[in-house]
């Protein structure tokens, strides 16, 4: 029994419409259907090919800011472990996170967040050295200590979407329309290219960040930003990394940090600095290691990827992992969708005609949030 089997039916007999078939689309769906509906769902490619299958897989509670925000993230782990319950394809382990530290400085900022009040709310412990090798043997670098999240865990973003949609058809309640680009909407309905208009009790357009025509025209005066990360694959790692790794400088880039790294920390080389770079790394079940990133903001014209700041990342994992780091297999980037973060909001949603509403814009937690922000959808 997990939490989709005892929600009410309050959509029984009624359509839903999904456009997007990423994981805010996919889990819009499969809330829909829990709660009894009928869910037509529409994605322009034959398979997703948007921010989900680009990213990391991190399901990340560490860095979410006070509040809201980490709870919303905390609804969404249990939720994703409920969803891995009936579809185990997607991979989710509890497997917590370790921020290796590597100065004064940065366990500063680590004694900072563990001494606040939600430090237990996100599994939190400070490591020695020793506990860390105890607990991830496969580190054979240079660091002091680790902070520890136990809260953080990680699922298998290129496997979860198909495996979640082969389940949804056995519900035979579900329809997936691959290959169909929505160009238009109106009152409870969506338009697709070829000029099928697809009438639903509600519309849910969960289209993500790159866009052009009617869906770009759709966020272009809305406090939303693009933003672009580098990422690489490494060959498989003779080892296994039992948790994920970050380095100090994500505590620059996650709120739960940000405050205390910008008054503490020494500012970044040039580099590094422009292309916003962090240590995230996260094994894969087929044993590579997917590391980045970089973020680039508001260049929808950029189309080349630069080499020098993915070096500077591989060279970070390096230092943390050790020498018997794999070669990288793989490069690729990746586009989301950010609500603007001097806001207080967590996420963009729009009503954009009578029974259509536009979601997106969780940006670099999206991942991680989907699942709770598709059942706040339905609430
Ligand atoms: C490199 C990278 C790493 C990241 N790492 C993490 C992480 O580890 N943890 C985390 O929590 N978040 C992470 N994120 C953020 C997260 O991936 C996104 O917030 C999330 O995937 C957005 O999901 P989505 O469904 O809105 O968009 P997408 O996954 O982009 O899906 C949108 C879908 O809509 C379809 N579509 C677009 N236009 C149309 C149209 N007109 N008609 C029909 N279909 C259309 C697209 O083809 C696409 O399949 C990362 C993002 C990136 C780019």
């Amino acid at each position: 029994m997990t939490v989709f089997d005892e929600l009410e039916q309050s959509l029984a007999g009624q359509r839903t419409v999904v456009v997007g078939a990423g994981i805010l689309g996919t889990t819009h769906a499969l809330f829909a259907l829990a709660r009894g509906a009928h869910v037509v769902h529409l994605e322009r490619d034959a398979t997703p090919r948007g921010a989900t299958v680009r990213n990391f897989g991190l399901i990340w509670v560490s860095g979410r800011a006070s509040g809201p925000e980490l709870a919303l993230a905390l609804r969404a782990r249990v939720l994703w472990e409920e969803m891995a319950a009936f579809v185990p394809e997607v991979g989710f382990r509890a497997n917590g996170s370790l921020t290796l530290i590597n100065s004064e400085e940065e366990l500063l900022v680590a004694r900072r967040a563990l001494a606040r009040s939600d430090a237990d709310a996100r599994g939190f412990e400070l490591l020695s050295h020793t506990e860390v090798l105890r607990r991830n043997p496969a580190l054979k670098g240079s660091f002091e200590v680790g902070l520890f999240c136990g809260r953080d865990a990680a699922v298998e973003s290129r496997v979860a979407l198909g495996a979640l949609r082969h389940w949804m058809t056995g519900t035979g309640r579900y329809q997936y329309l691959a290959g169909r680009e929505l160009v238009g909407v109106s009152d409870y309905e969506a338009i697709d290219h070829r000029g099928d208009h697809h009438r639903a009790d509600h519309v849910w357009l969960c289209v993500g960040a790159t866009l052009s025509g009617f869906c770009a025209e759709l966020f272009e005066h809305e406090p939303l930003r693009r933003v672009r990360l580098n990422m690489a694959e490494t060959e498989p790692f003779e080892s296994t990394l039992t948790t994920s790794i970050a380095n100090g400088d994500s505590f620059r880039y996650y709120p739960n940090f940000r405050d205390d790294a910008t008054a503490l920390l020494k500012e970044q080389e040039t580099l590094a600095q422009r292309y916003a770079i962090q240590l995230l790394c996260q094994q894969r079940l087929h044993g590579g290691l997917t590391i980045g990133d970089t973020h680039e903001v508001d260049e929808p014209g950029l189309f080349e990827t630069a080499d020098r700041p993915m070096d500077l990342i591989v060279e970070a994992a390096r230092l943390l992992i050790g020498d018997h780091l794999p070669a990288i297999e793989r490069r690729w980037s990746g586009v989301y969708h950010q609500v603007d973060p001097a806001g207080s909001e967590i996420y963009f949603r729009k009503g954009v005609a009578a029974g259509v509403t536009a979601v997106t814009g969780a940006g670099g937690r999206g991942m991680t949030l989907s699942p709770a922000i598709a059942e706040e959808s339905y609430q």
